[in-house]
């Protein structure tokens, strides 16, 4: 029997115990699932915005993984230390995977950062999603215009957040104390700002044109920024992505045919509450702030050079904002007793295999944002679990154990940790569409620790 620990319940983690499930080269696999948070998914649940019910909707599929009897969930388990150090993992197993994301956000390096009202996407994602680890910080207080840095589609989601009324977002599993921050938002002006040209914006074609069917809002961008970038006039070599990217903001930009003679310029659809402003060639420079309060962010305004990138123009402008969303990538952060790859947020490996001082570490993989850093879309993961499962298949012979010692989580349990397990998370998911009845609505994510653990122990008495 080849008895294997996942570290993280994210995508990556459910597909590598997907993968180790459908092999047929190790005839008994066991796998536990550890995770630090009560409930499992990852960026699943913590990440993907509850207005997208489809995506969400995948951890149905991530669910039935899980749900194999030759997989226990142990959710609340946050490894790195003590009984859970990763060189007492590999005491405990024949393999651990570590499947634990890219949970930190970059950093701009720019002044004021720190001010209130500068936020990471992260944190507000991590508010707007319920996550345990984080409580309202006032994002909106007093805020009447947001800027947020960044282009891809993290910076779509938080300015479509924003630009969506609460009763837009009832309907979704937000908790009511975010749904009525939201419902008393004053924000009206959304600028999403990016450093380079249109054409080389990160975000998905489905997800820019999303903004344009937003009941209450409407998008601005102005002709004259769209039309700097060279790829503007003649797209044709542009890839297909980055071009219906163009064709989307084009359709923005130009006027309806059925209005003759409208102005060009900056576009205005109709008289709606919110507006979001798509911002091109602008760098920050500076958030600038007053009485230790964000005011404004100040961009230098970029100009394309003829690398494909862009340079500085010497030229400033100034964007009122009392809210300012960071969204600018992730990193993922070291795990005391992994070796670490500062420059990439990343665990060195070869092929899924650990690799310490250069050498492969016998036992011990990576998989998902932590192996090849935070890009690509969740199916990404799954490819990138079945190399490391293959590694591990590979490896296996030498793996296993010939004397089994006890169970891990007796030796777990007998160390004096609880975790959640299987049962105690479908307890957290009763819970919730048992809050979500109450409040007239379909299931509401518990926001804290104390809810969550209280769910998902109620029905389990053991020490
Ligand atoms: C805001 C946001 C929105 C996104 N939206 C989409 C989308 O709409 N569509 C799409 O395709 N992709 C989306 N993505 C990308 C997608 O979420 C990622 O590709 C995917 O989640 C990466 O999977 P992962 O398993 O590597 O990491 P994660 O999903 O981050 O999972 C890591 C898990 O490890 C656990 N963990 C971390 N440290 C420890 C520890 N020390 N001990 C135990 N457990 C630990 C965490 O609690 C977490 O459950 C989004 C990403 C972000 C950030």
């Amino acid at each position: 029997m080849l008895q294997v620990a996942i570290v993280g319940s994210g995508p990556s983690g459910v597909y590598t115990a997907q993968s180790l499930l459908q092999q047929d080269r190790v005839p008994e696999v066991r796998i536990d699932v550890l995770d630090r948070l009560p409930c499992p998914y990852g960026l699943v649940r913590y990440g993907v915005a509850p207005d997208h019910e489809k995506i969400k909707s995948l951890q149905n599929n991530l669910r039935t993984v899980l749900a194999d009897d030759r997989v226990r969930f142990l959710g609340g388990l946050d490894v790195g230390s003590g009984p859970l150090a990763t060189e007492r993992l590999r005491e405990l197993y024949d393999a651990v995977v570590y499947c634990v994301g890219a949970a930190t956000d970059r950093r701009l390096g720019i002044p004021g950062e720190e001010l209130a009202g500068s936020y990471s996407a992260t944190e507000f994602v991590s508010w707007y999603s319920a996550h345990p680890d984080t409580s309202e910080n006032g994002f909106l207080s007093g805020a009447r215009s947001a800027v947020v840095i960044g282009v891809g589609n993290v910076a779509v989601d938080v300015a479509r957040i924003l630009a969506r009324g609460a009763d837009e977002l009832r309907v979704t599993d937000m908790p009511q104390s975010a749904l009525d921050v939201l419902a008393r938002s004053q924000v009206r002006d959304i600028h999403m700002v990016g450093r380079r040209g249109p054409s080389q914006a990160k975000f998905s074609t489905k997800e820019l044109r999303e903004l344009g069917s937003l009941p209450d809002a409407e998008v601005v961008v102005d002709l004259a920024e769209l039309a700097l970038d060279p790829a503007w006039a003649d797209p044709a070599s542009l890839p297909g992505a980055n071009r219906r990217n163009l064709e989307v903001l084009r359709g923005w930009a130009d006027p309806a045919p059925q209005e003759p003679g409208a102005a060009r310029g900056p576009t205005r659809r109709t008289g709606r509450t919110r507006r979001i402003h798509l911002r091109f060639f602008l760098r920050p420079v500076e958030i600038v702030g007053a009485a230790g309060r964000v005011t404004a962010v100040r961009f230098e305004r970029t100009a394309p050079d003829d690398q494909g990138q862009v340079r500085g123009t010497g030229q400033y402008e100034d964007l009122d904002a009392q809210l300012v969303l960071r969204s600018v990538g992730y990193r993922g952060l070291p795990l005391e007793g992994l070796p670490f790859d500062a420059a990439r947020g990343t665990v060195p490996h070869q092929a899924g295999r650990v690799l310490r001082d250069g050498v492969v570490s016998p036992g011990e993989y990576v998989a998902g944002w932590i192996k090849r850093g935070p890009t690509g879309v969740i199916g990404t993961n799954r490819p990138c679990a079945k190399e490391t499962v293959n590694s591990l298949l590979e490896d296996a012979p030498g793996l296993v154990r010939q004397e089994r010692g006890e169970d891990p989580l007796r030796v777990l349990r007998a160390a004096g940790l609880r975790p959640v397990e299987w049962s105690g998370w479908q307890a957290i998911e009763r819970a919730e569409a048992e809050l979500g009845a109450g409040q007239g609505r379909g299931s509401v994510k518990i926001p804290d620790w104390d809810g969550l653990l209280q769910a998902a122990r109620g029905t389990d008495d053991r020490p």
